[in-house]
C-alpha cells in the first residue's frame, strides 16, 4: 500500500520542487540503520545524484563562519544510528563513491556480542518504549533478554572493524549512549550515565574524538539537551523531520528517516522532506482532533 504511495508522490512533482526550492537552500540529514549494500548503493547513488552529499563536519563549520565555509546547493548529510554489523559492509562502497557519513555508535554494544534490546526476539519495542527503564528491563529479561548478556552472534560493529572504519577519513564515529535505553524514560543519573559514559568508552577504548549525539528513538527533552551539553557534546540529532538552516538550534538538529529501505520512490520522496512533512501534519492533525 504504501510503495504505490511512494510511487504516486515520487512522480507528482512533489519531491523534485522540494528538492529545487525547499532543500536547495537548507541543509537535509538522512537516517539510516542497518541498509544492505545493493539498497545502500542505489540509495547513494541516487542522492550523489541529486544532492551535493556534505560531511556533518562541513555543515558544522559552516554553522561557525559562513563566510569561510560556504554550503554547495542542495547539501545532504548521511547518518547512520546504533553502529550495527552490517554498516561495515559498506565501507567499500563509501570509498569508491567518495562519500562522507557518520555513524553514531552505542560504546556498551559495539565492540561485543551483546545485543539491542529492540532487536531481540518476541520484543515489543514500540510498547516497551513507553515504559519506565527500569519496567522495560523487567519486561525483558521475562523474555531472555539482558544488555550485558554475549550471545553467540554478533549485532553490532567489532572493535576490529571500528578501527578499521576510523581509519577511513570519509567515517565519523559519534555516540548514541551506551545501551541506547529511551533517555526520557530514565531517572537522572541513568540519562546522565548514557549520555556522559558513552563518550567517554568511545574515546578511551577507540580514541575518537566524539562531540556528536543522536538521541535514541529521537526521544529528548530539555533535560537531555542539558544534559548533552554538560557531557560537552558540541550537537545532537534528533528524528524530529524536518530541513536545518545555519540557524538551527544545534541541539535538536532535524532528520529525516529513510528506513533502510530498497525502494527507489520511497527514498526519494523520504529524502525530499514530502513524507516526513506529510506524517507530521497528519499528526497534529489527529492531536487537534484528539484535544
Ligand atoms: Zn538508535
Amino acid at each position: 500500500m504504501h510503495q504505490l504511495l511512494f510511487k504516486i508522490l515520487r512522480y507528482s512533482g512533489l519531491p523534485f520542487l522540494f528538492r529545487e526550492v525547499v532543500q536547495r537552500p537548507r541543509v537535509t540529514i538522512v537516517m539510516m540503520h542497518d541498509i544492505s549494500l545493493p539498497a545502500a548503493r542505489q540509495a547513494f547513488s541516487y542522492w550523489k545524484r541529486h544532492y551535493n552529499i556534505i560531511s556533518m563536519q562541513d555543515y558544522l563549520n559552516a554553522c561557525k563562519d559562513e563566510s569561510v565555509h560556504r554550503l554547495p546547493p542542495k547539501p545532504l548529510v548521511l547518518t547512520f544510528d546504533d553502529g550495527h554489523k552490517g554498516n561495515f559492509e559498506l565501507l567499500p562502497l563509501i570509498e569508491e563513491l567518495e562519500i562522507p557519513i557518520t555513524i553514531f555508535l552505542c560504546s556498551d554494544i559495539v565492540g561485543t556480542n551483546r545485543h539491542f534490546w529492540f532487536l531481540h526476539e518476541g520484543c515489543d519495542a514500540d510498547n516497551l518504549k513507553r515504559v519506565p527503564n527500569d519496567e522495560r528491563k523487567k519486561q525483558l529479561a521475562k523474555i531472555g533478554f539482558s544488555e550485558t548478556e554475549e550471545y553467540s552472534v554478533r549485532q553490532a560493529l567489532s572493535g576490529n572493524e571500528i578501527a578499521k572504519m576510523k581509519r577511513s577519513t570519509l567515517i565519523n564515529l559519534q555516540s548514541h549512549t551506551r545501551f541506547h535505553p529511551i533517555l526520557t524514560q530514565c531517572a537522572d543519573r541513568k540519562a546522565f550515565d548514557e549520555i556522559n559514559t558513552s563518550k567517554e568508552t568511545l574515546e578511551k577504548r577507540y580514541s575518537l574524538n566524539i562531540t556528536g549525539f543522536a538521541y535514541p528513538n529521537g526521544n529528548y527533552g530539555t533535560r537531555e539537551i542539558e544534559m548533552v551539553k554538560e557531557a560537552g557534546y558540541k550537537y545532537a540529532l534528533t528524528t524530529n523531520p524536518g530541513f536545518n538552516s545555519l540557524q538551527t538550534d544545534l541541539f535538536e538538529l532535524k532528520r529525516f528517516s529513510v528506513n533502510d529501505s530498497t525502494n527507489l520512490n520511497e527514498i526519494v520522496v523520504k529524502t525530499s522532506g514530502v513524507w516526513g512533512i506529510m506524517k507530521s501534519i497528519v499528526r497534529m492533525k489527529s492531536s487537534i482532533n484528539d484535544s
